[in-house]
């Protein structure tokens, strides 16, 4: 099944095959990654298939974790070329550590929080602490 970059089932597409794709680096079988994140083993298949699954940032974020990736590395899509990429940076608001999100993603939140009538440009949890990654410049959206 292939999805057009506008339907927002591709990025769920994209995601899927990232986790399978860093679940094999590890060596791990989908029954190991189920165990190690406490998902049902269906939700995980669900996931990698390609009819794909939709889930939460929340259990994004936590597979990321498991899997020991960065979170953006999840949602990058081997289809554009890496200079095609385009990223927001983002910094921590406790610890001051700075990564990038493709815009994609962050478009793909902010569409989320727009349907509960939040305008802001979605935060994300830092890896590093209990701080929450902020846009540095917004207007770069
Ligand atoms: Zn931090």
């Amino acid at each position: 099944m292939k999805f057009s970059k506008e339907d927002e089932n591709y990025i769920y597409q994209i995601i899927g095959k990232n986790i399978k794709k860093y679940r094999k680096l590890r060596g791990w079988t989908q029954e190991q990654l189920a165990e190690k994140i406490d998902y049902s083993l269906s939700f995980i298949s669900g996931i990698e298939s390609a009819y794909h699954q939709t889930f939460s940032l929340g259990a994004l974020w936590r597979i990321s974790r498991v899997l020991g990736v960065d979170f953006y590395k999840l949602c990058e899509d081997e289809n554009e070329g890496n200079t095609n990429t385009k990223y927001i940076n983002y910094k921590c608001d406790l610890c001051g550590t700075e990564t990038k999100m493709p815009i994609k993603v962050v478009k793909h939140f902010k569409n989320m929080y727009e349907l509960t009538g939040n305008q802001n440009l979605p935060t994300f949890d830092c890896t590093n602490c209990d701080g929450k990654l902020k846009p540095t410049n917004p207007m770069d959206f």
